[in-house]
């Protein structure tokens, strides 16, 4: 039992729940968890609650069934809420459009920008919306604070945030590019110069966010002044199920020639899309296997992945001129040696070596994984989004 504060951080899907509660002063992480399948006949709830694994399968209806399940599933542990100290409840919002960025407790007025921007974000939104409901209603006595995935963004220089097209229409339908996962982006850059020992005003960095979305940023001096998500998380890399950059003319060709509705388009560019689409697996353990088995589909999926993302690469590394850091995170880049591999080779002469050994290695934390004599350091570092929302939480309070 600890007598320091805590935050429940929740990041609501429209079929999970994550929720982690979480130290901000410390980092400690008291106890994380998921709902999954919410809905469904075999939804599962699952919590690690210092070395217990607890969990309950069977029907959960609705997200309010969710969370409540996930608060037993924490006494069942021996945990209870009140012997934590818990000071908020931070909230994982992907979209905030132009005017929300900064972290923000939730009225009545923040609830429904957030639910008006679903058009932008509308697999995030809606449930980001839906699972502030539900947890103000849980807990009403404590202040609820959303965090923008935007907000690192907020400020890209004009030239980065701007589409080329008719301005008065971008004006009128507020069309920009936001930039996504913004606070993994910030926190990674942030944590680069803590483990060099370095000031974050001093670097230039590329932090190559690849989880299940995944997206680049180019970062001076703690700034980002590019990233490859755009209006909404669709643009940039190759994903798990989301295409990343297509040339737009390709939905219009869709519309009107293969007569595919908009619902539908965006259903195959969002969910049917990326490397799932194009080898018939998300997960790059199975890819791999796939490709290990000779499966010419999968060779094709991970072939996309690496050549997008070594251009968004050479991309960045145009754009700043010279590049002090360059880091992995998330899923695939804290895990897949052979991603890394790939993504950098032959990058000797942009001044980008790795050293094979460290990249191999099977080590976890943050770690160097460039050879000594290369200019720009490489670097894998475990983004820890759950983490930077509790701080903010703290800090807007
Ligand atoms: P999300 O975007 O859902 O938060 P994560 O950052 O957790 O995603 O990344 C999940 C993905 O990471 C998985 O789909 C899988 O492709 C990849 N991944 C996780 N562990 C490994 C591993 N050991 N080796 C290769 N890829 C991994």
């Amino acid at each position: 039992m600890s007598s320091t504060r805590t935050v429940l951080v929740l990041n609501s899907g429209s079929s999970s729940v994550k929720f982690q509660l979480i130290e901000p002063d410390t980092g400690t992480s008291v106890a994380h968890g998921i709902v999954e399948r919410i809905g469904d006949a075999n939804s599962t709830a699952k919590l690690t609650l210092g070395e217990q694994e607890l969990q309950r399968d069977g029907t959960i209806a609705d997200h309010e069934a969710a969370l409540r399940t996930a608060f037993e599933l924490f006494r069942e542990g021996g945990g209870e809420l009140s012997d934590y100290g818990l000071v908020a409840v931070g909230h994982r919002v992907v979209h905030g459009g132009r005017d929300l960025y900064r972290p923000t407790v939730v009225d009545d007025s923040v609830l429904t920008a957030i639910t008006d921007l679903a058009p932008m974000a509308p697999l995030h939104n809606p449930p980001a919306a839906l699972g502030i409901e539900v947890a103000q209603r849980i807990m009403p006595g404590l202040p609820h604070v959303a965090v923008f995935d935007t907000a690192f963004f907020h400020d890209l220089p004009e030239a980065a945030a701007s589409y080329a097209i008719d301005r008065n229409v971008a004006e009128q339908w507020k069309i920009r590019r936001y930039g996504f996962h913004g606070t993994s982006h910030q926190y990674v850059s942030q944590q680069a110069a803590v483990f060099l020992g370095v000031p974050l005003e001093g670097l230039n960095q590329i932090v190559l966010h690849l989880g299940n979305g995944a997206s680049a940023s180019a970062i001076v001096g703690g700034r980002p002044v590019d990233t490859s998500m755009g209006l909404t998380p669709m643009e940039g890399l190759v994903m798990g199920t989301r295409s990343g950059d297509v040339d737009p003319g390709l939905v219009m060709y869709l519309w009107r020639t293969a007569q595919m509705s908009v619902e539908d388009i965006e259903t195959m560019l969002n969910r049917k899309s990326g490397v799932l689409g194009l080898g018939g697996k998300i997960d790059f353990r199975e890819l791999h296997k796939q490709i290990a088995a000779g499966d010419t589909d999968a060779q094709l999926a991970y072939d996309v992945y690496i050549h997008r993302l070594r251009k968004y690469i050479g991309a960045y590394l145009a754009l700043l001129g010279t590049t002090n850091v360059l880091t992995f995170t998330a899923g695939v880049g804290e895990n897949d040696g052979a991603v890394r591999r790939d993504a950098l080779s032959g990058m000797a002469p942009l001044g980008i070596e790795l050293d094979e050994h460290l990249n191999d290695s099977p080590a976890r934390g943050p770690r160097i994984i460039s050879a000594e004599r290369s200019p720009t350091t490489v670097l894998v570092i475990p983004t820890n989004e759950e983490l930077a929302i509790a701080r903010a939480c703290i800090d807007v309070l």
